[in-house]
């Protein structure tokens, strides 16, 4: 969740001028892919039609993929006339501004890097043509590219990313762990929100955009790049809890998150990537579903009026949701019943023992009807953002709604708060220029 509009007139123009010279150009959309599914570059389409796309055989979508995961673009890196030093030169770049300076991977390092796990095979002259007729340029020409990289003292990384057809920003936020050596990547997929959180900063900026599968990909290939010249630990998991409201999007995020979880693509583990719905139908559940990636409920509260209060979108009843929440959890296989209840905890509005009450009565009542169903609460303390009605919650209230929960046999967490200087942490993205606006 994290959106700009300081840059709406600029973003307006290159909205228009994108537009136009898409006109001229169409791109190319393999088949099955619905309009609303907006594509423009490989990033996204599922492996199989790239190796269609590509000819004679997996072995040159197999190649084009070494480099995505990585973080780099194979137009560039099999183009002997682009040099060693411009293969990250949008990291750098930023870096320099900033007085700070990176490691710089030379090609050959970079071959060892991404040929490690197989038999070498490069992309020649007509492979990288055909690549370009597949997706024009390179994906920091034609999708996205980083304008920004801020680091809190915690670690954590926050990319303002540009997306390229419209000049909006979507900022994402690489979360290193410590004791596993690995980072998670909370991603958007909209430039704003239409559900109107409360206590939310995206919420205050409404919908601007529907990111295209591309362009929620692209986060997580910039991200592999900053990771990688930064020796940032590498990001293993992904969370759809920037900006935006996935179901709001849901053609282009079920796309996206199925490329993620490929084991030909992003290769990471269905339980890794999660997908956090605050429900704006009942029938959002069974859409996001369809993702091979783990189902989250931002629940928040379970009264109506306070749900209400918190998501004032709210059209549903809290039966209806629920329903709607059983009834994908009953359509998936036994191992995606794994799922996430989250709650950001506000100070006196929703963090009472009472409250925790209430959440584990309504989650005991769920796991009686869905077979395999392996709940987790996850609390999330609110950050103080400058929003006069809401406050952090006290830790003491905290640690007591948690343990209200765990005691009654439920499995719990505080979500550590992460990057809080940096504006990088849950309900406070949104570009600070953006909220001074
Ligand atoms: S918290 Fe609410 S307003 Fe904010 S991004 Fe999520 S759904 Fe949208």
């Amino acid at each position: 969740m994290v959106c700009q509009k300081a840059l709406f007139l600029t973003a307006l123009v290159a909205f228009i001028r994108c537009n136009f010279a898409l006109l001229e150009q169409a791109p190319k959309i393999p088949t099955k892919i619905k309009e609303s599914e907006r594509i423009r570059s490989p990033l996204s389409f599922q492996f199989d039609d790239l190796t269609v796309s590509l000819e004679r055989g997996i072995g040159r979508s197999r190649a084009v993929w070494e480099c995505y995961r990585m973080g780099i673009d194979p137009l560039w890196f099999y183009d002997e006339s682009i040099a060693d030093s411009q293969l990250d030169d949008s990291v750098h770049k930023i870096l320099k501004q900033q007085g700070r300076e990176a490691k710089s991977w030379t090609r050959d390092e970079l071959k060892m890097l991404i040929t490690a796990k197989r038999r070498e095979q490069g992309l020649g002259k007509a492979a990288l043509e055909s690549l370009r007729k597949v997706g024009g340029e390179s994906i920091e020409e034609s999708v996205a590219t980083i304008r920004d990289i801020s680091m809190a003292r915690d670690g954590t990384t926050k990319l303002l990313v540009r997306l390229v057809e419209s000049g909006f920003d979507v900022e994402t936020v690489i979360i290193p762990w410590e004791e596993t050596g690995r980072s998670t990547l909370c991603i958007s997929s909209q430039v704003g929100c239409a559900q109107g959180c409360t206590f939310c900063a995206t919420g205050k900026m409404g919908r601007l955009q529907n990111l295209s599968s591309d362009e929620i990909c692209a986060q997580v290939f910039l991200a592999r790049k900053v990771c990688r010249v930064l020796d940032i630990n590498p990001v293993d998991g992904v969370v759809f809890m920037g900006m935006g409201e996935p179901a709001d999007n849901a053609a282009n995020v079920v796309r996206a998150a199925n490329v993620l979880t490929s084991q030909d693509q992003f290769g990471m583990a269905q339980r890794k990537v999660t997908i956090s719905t605050v429900a704006p139908t009942p029938d959002a559940f069974m859409e996001l579903g369809r993702a091979n990636t783990t189902l989250a409920w931002s629940i928040h509260a379970t009264t109506p009026e306070l749900r209400k209060e918190l998501v004032p979108t709210t059209k549903y009843s809290m039966n209806e949701l629920r329903q709607g929440y059983l009834d994908a959890l009953k359509s998936r296989p036994m191992k995606l019943r794994t799922t996430m209840l989250e709650v950001v905890l506000i100070d006196k509005i929703n963090d009472s023992v009472e409250d925790a009450d209430h959440l584990a009565q309504f989650v005991q009542e769920m796991i009686d009807e869905v077979p395999g169903m392996k709940p987790m609460v996850n609390l999330i303390p609110f950050n103080d953002i400058g929003f006069q009605k809401f406050r952090k919650p006290k830790v003491e209230r905290v640690w007591a709604f948690q343990e209200r929960l765990t005691s009654r046999g439920f499995k719990c967490f505080i979500r550590t708060t992460r990057g809080d200087e940096e504006s990088a942490a849950c309900g406070q993205l949104a570009t600070k220029r953006k909220r001074a606006e």
